[in-house]
C-alpha cells in the first residue's frame, strides 16, 4: 500500500491522533508473543498513526479519508487478542475504539453498548441496573472490549452453559460501518452476524453491539483437587453433564501446573494435584458439594468460606488463556495449542494424548457446550523446545483425531477451519472493496488460489519488513 500520510492527516483534522512512534508501536501490538512462531514473524510490526474516534460520525470520517488515500486501517479494542489479530501488518492507521465505551441502554434480557465498552464494566452496569450479566466473557474480562470480543474471540466463561460466541442467539445485533468512498451503516442480525463475527475486523467496523443478558449470581470460585489427571477429566465431564447444577466455568488443569504456576493460590494446592477450576452458583453449592464428595474430589479452596480471599485473582483468571499467562510468567519457554476432543470418544482421546506427550504437553481443558454436547476444548500447555517440534506436536494431535485451531498463525483460516469462509469473503468484497481493512488476515482475499490442503504456512507478501 502506497499512501501520502500527510495528506491523509489533513483530512483527520479535529480527530484525536497519536503519531509518537513508541506509543503507536504500543497500540500496534497484542498478545501475539504467546507464540514463539508469531513472535519471530511480527515483533517488528507497527502502524503509522493511531486515531481515537469519540463517536460513530468520526469513525465514518476516518474511513472515508482512509478510502480516499488508500490507507490500511486496523481496528483495535483492548488489544488482548492472541494471534496478532489487531496488528497492522501493512502499516497504516490503528483505529482505536477505546473511547467509544459507553453502555447505551439496558433492557430485560439485553444490553446495547458502544464497541469499546470494557466487558467487566458492562456487567457492573447491568448488575447494578437489574441484576443481569452477560452470558459469556473471555478471561480478559477486565481489559477486553465487547466489539474486540465479538470480532476476535470465540467463547469463554459461561460457555459451559451457553456455548460459543458464534452460536446463534449469543450476539443479538451488530451495527457495522463499511470501508467505501461513502461508508454505509448496516444493522446485522440473525445469520447475517456471521459476516463480521470472528472476522478480525477485516470487513467492517463494529460501532454498536447488542448482547443478550442472563441472571447475575455471586458466583463462588472453587478449586477441586485429584491425585490423578484422568480422574479430574472424568469429574469435570460428569459435572458438565449434571444438568441440575448451575456452573459458569469448568476447567481441568493437570499437575504440576496448578501448584507450580498459580502462585497466589499455591498455598491451597498441594504439589502433584491436578485441579478443576470452577465457578458455582451460590444456590447450587450444597448439591455441588454432595456431587463432588461422591466423586471423591477434594475441595481445596472455596471463596465463599475462605478465611482471607482478598488479593487472590478470580477463578476465571486461572482459566482460559490466563492459565497460559500464569505459566509463561514463571517459565518463559511455555507456549500452548488449541485443540478439540470431540465426544463421544473425548475421554479416550485425552488418554491417548496424555500417554503420547506426558509432561511435555501438560493438560488444560475448558469444558464447553458445543452443538449441545459437553465438550472438552484443549488449551494444552507446551514445554517449547523448537518450532519444528511444536509443528510436530500439532500434527500428532490431528493424526490422533484431535483437530487443532492453530494459535501460531495470524490468518483467520489457518487459526480456524483451514478453509475459505465464503460468507466473510463475500461481505469483504461488498464492504471493503479496496481491501484496506486489517490487510493480511484473510487468505481468501489476499491469495484466492492458496491451497489449504497443501498444509503450507501462508506468508503475507505485504508484511512490513522493518519497523
Ligand atoms: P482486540 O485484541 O483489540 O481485537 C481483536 C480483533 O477484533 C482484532 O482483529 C481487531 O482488529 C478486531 N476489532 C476490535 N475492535 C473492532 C471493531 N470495533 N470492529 C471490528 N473489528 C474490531 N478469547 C476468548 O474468546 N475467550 C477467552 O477466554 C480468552 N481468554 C484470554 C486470556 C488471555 C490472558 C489473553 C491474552 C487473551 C484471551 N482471549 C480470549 C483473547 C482475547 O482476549 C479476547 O478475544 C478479547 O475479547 C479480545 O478483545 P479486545 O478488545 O482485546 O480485542
Amino acid at each position: 500500500f502506497a499512501f501520502d500520510l500527510d495528506a491523509f492527516r489533513k483530512d483527520l483534522d479535529g480527530i484525536a491522533i497519536e503519531d509518537n512512534p513508541a506509543l503507536v508501536k504500543q497500540k500496534s501490538r497484542d498478545f501475539f508473543w504467546y507464540s514463539p512462531i508469531l513472535k519471530g514473524q511480527l515483533e517488528h510490526v507497527t502502524g503509522d498513526l493511531v486515531a481515537t474516534p469519540k463517536d460513530e460520525a468520526e469513525v465514518i470520517r476516518i474511513l472515508k479519508a482512509a478510502f480516499a488515500h488508500d490507507v490500511p486501517v486496523t481496528p483495535r479494542g483492548g488489544g488482548t487478542g492472541n494471534y496478532g489479530q489487531a496488528m497492522p501488518l501493512s502499516r497504516g492507521l490503528i483505529l482505536n475504539l477505546a473511547e467509544m465505551n459507553k453502555v447505551k441502554a439496558i433492557h430485560p434480557g439485553r444490553v446495547i453498548c458502544e464497541p469499546g465498552a470494557i466487558i467487566a464494566q458492562i456487567d457492573k452496569e447491568t448488575r447494578a441496573h437489574s441484576g443481569q450479566e452477560l452470558r459469556l466473557h473471555p478471561s480478559t474480562y477486565a481489559t477486553a472490549s465487547i466489539a474486540g470480543y465479538v470480532a476476535g474471540g470465540s467463547g469463554g466463561v459461561g460457555s459451559i452453559r451457553w456455548g460459543g460466541l458464534r452460536d446463534i442467539g449469543n450476539v443479538l445485533r451488530l451495527r457495522v460501518v463499511t470501508m467505501e468512498a461513502e461508508p454505509r451503516i448496516l444493522e446485522l442480525t440473525g445469520w447475517e452476524l456471521h459476516k463480521v463475527m470472528h472476522a478480525y475486523g477485516t470487513n467492517g467496523i463494529i460501532t454498536e453491539v447488542e448482547m443478550p443478558l442472563t441472571a447475575a449470581y455471586d458466583w463462588v470460585d472453587v478449586l477441586v483437587g485429584f491425585d490423578q489427571w484422568m480422574d479430574t477429566v472424568r469429574y469435570c465431564d460428569a459435572l458438565g453433564n449434571a444438568d441440575g447444577l448451575l456452573l459458569k466455568e469448568i476447567a481441568a488443569i493437570a499437575a504440576p501446573v496448578p501448584h507450580t504456576y498459580f502462585l497466589r493460590h499455591q498455598k491451597f494446592i498441594p504439589e502433584g494435584k491436578s485441579v478443576a477450576v470452577l465457578m458455582v452458583a451460590p444456590h447450587a453449592m450444597d448439591a455441588f458439594l454432595a456431587f463432588t464428595a461422591r466423586a471423591k474430589g477434594e475441595v481445596l479452596f472455596r471463596a465463599d468460606t475462605a478465611a482471607d480471599p482478598k488479593g487472590l485473582p478470580p477463578a476465571y483468571e486461572l482459566a482460559w488463556n490466563h492459565t497460559t499467562l500464569r505459566a509463561l510468567r514463571v517459565d518463559p519457554s511455555i507456549t500452548y495449542i488449541q485443540t478439540m476432543f470431540a465426544p463421544p470418544t473425548h475421554i479416550e482421546k485425552i488418554e491417548t494424548i496424555t500417554r503420547l506427550f506426558g509432561d511435555e504437553v501438560p493438560g488444560h481443558l475448558e469444558f464447553v457446550r458445543f452443538d449441545g454436547k459437553i465438550t472438552p476444548m484443549g488449551l494444552s500447555l507446551i514445554r517449547h523446545t523448537t518450532n519444528e517440534r511444536l509443528e510436530e506436536i500439532m500434527r500428532l494431535h490431528e493424526e490422533n483425531g484431535c483437530p487443532i485451531f492453530n494459535p501460531h498463525r495470524y490468518t483467520l483460516e489457518e487459526g480456524g477451519m483451514k478453509q475459505t469462509d465464503l460468507v466473510q469473503l463475500d461481505f469483504k468484497r461488498e464492504a471493503d472493496p479496496k481491501g484496506l481493512l486489517n490487510p493480511g488476515k484473510m487468505i481468501a482475499w489476499e491469495d484466492p488460489s492458496f491451497d489449504f490442503a497443501a498444509q503450507k504456512t501462508y506468508l503475507f507478501p505485504g508484511l512490513q519488513q522493518t519497523g
